[in-house]
C-alpha cells in the first residue's frame, strides 16, 4: 500500500500516520519530522532549513526531493509507505510521480482530511511533542499523565518553534495558496478521498480505515 497524507497542518496527520503504520506494517515517512531531526543534530541540511521551518515557510523543492528520492528507495519502502508532508506543492507532486516512476511503482491512494481553521489554531496551539520519542499530546485533549512528562518514555514535552500562533497563520496560508490545489490534482486521477478530520482520533481513525478498505 502506497499512499499519501493530506491536510492543513494540525489536522492530525502525524496521529494518523502512526495508526496506519502500525495497522498496515508500512513506514510513515514524514519530511517535516526529517527536516525538524536534521535541525536538532546540526546538519547542513537542518542549518539551511531552520530559519525557513521555523517561519512556516516551504523549504525549497530539490532540498526535499532529494530526501524522499533516497527514504522511497530504502529497502523498508519497497512494498508500501505513507507519506505525510510530502508533496507539498504540485511541482514536489510532479516529482513524486517521477521517483515512483523509477522504481516502478504508483501511488494507491491520497487521502486528505478536512479540518476548520478556527480549529486547527485550537489544536496546534496546545500541541506538545516528546523530545526523545516523538509521542504527540495535547495539553486539553490529550495531556500527559504528568504535565511536561512524555507518558511512553518519561521524555521532554516540548512545543514546537513553528507552532506559535503567529506562525500557525503563515502556515495556513502556505496550506492554502501551495498545498491544497494537490486535492484536485490527485481527484482527476481517481484516487482521492475527502476525510473529516472533526472528533476524536479513534473516529478519524475509523474513517481513514474505512477508507483504505474501500468502505469510504
Ligand atoms: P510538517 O511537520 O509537515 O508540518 O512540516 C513542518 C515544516 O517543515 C513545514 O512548515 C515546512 O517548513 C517544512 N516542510 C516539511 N515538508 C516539506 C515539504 N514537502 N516541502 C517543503 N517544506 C517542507
Amino acid at each position: 500500500m502506497r499512499l499519501v497524507l493530506l491536510g492543513p497542518p494540525g489536522a492530525g496527520k502525524g496521529t494518523q500516520a502512526a495508526a496506519v503504520k502500525d495497522r498496515f506494517g508500512i513506514p510513515h515517512i514524514s519530511t517535516g519530522d526529517m527536516l525538524r531531526g536534521a535541525i536538532a543534530a546540526g546538519t547542513p541540511l537542518g542549518w539551511k532549513a531552520k530559519q525557513i521551518v521555523d517561519g512556516g515557510n516551504l523549504v525549497p523543492d530539490e532540498m526535499i526531493t532529494e530526501i524522499v528520492r533516497e527514504r522511497l528507495g530504502a529497502p523498508d519502502a519497497k512494498r508500501g509507505f505513507l507519506l505525510d508532508g510530502y508533496p507539498r506543492n504540485l511541482g514536489q507532486a510532479k516529482s513524486l510521480d517521477i521517483i515512483l516512476g523509477g522504481l516502478g511503482q504508483k501511488l494507491d491512494f491520497v487521502l486528505c482530511l478536512h479540518l476548520s481553521d478556527a480549529e486547527i489554531v485550537a489544536r496546534l496551539s496546545g500541541r506538545r511533542t516528546c523530545d526523545a520519542c516523538g509521542a504527540p499530546f495535547h495539553v486539553a485533549s490529550a495531556p500527559p499523565k504528568a504535565a511536561g512528562v512524555c507518558d511512553s518514555c518519561g521524555g521532554k514535552l516540548s512545543q514546537r518553534a513553528d507552532d506559535r500562533e503567529e506562525v500557525i497563520v503563515r502556515r495556513l496560508a502556505v496550506y492554502q495558496a501551495k498545498t491544497a490545489p494537490l486535492g484536485a490534482f490527485y481527484k482527476e486521477r481517481g484516487i482521492l478521498t475527502e476525510i473529516d478530520a472533526t472528533g476524536g482520533v479513534l473516529e478519524i481513525q475509523e474513517r481513514l480505515f474505512a477508507a483504505l478498505s474501500g468502505g469510504g
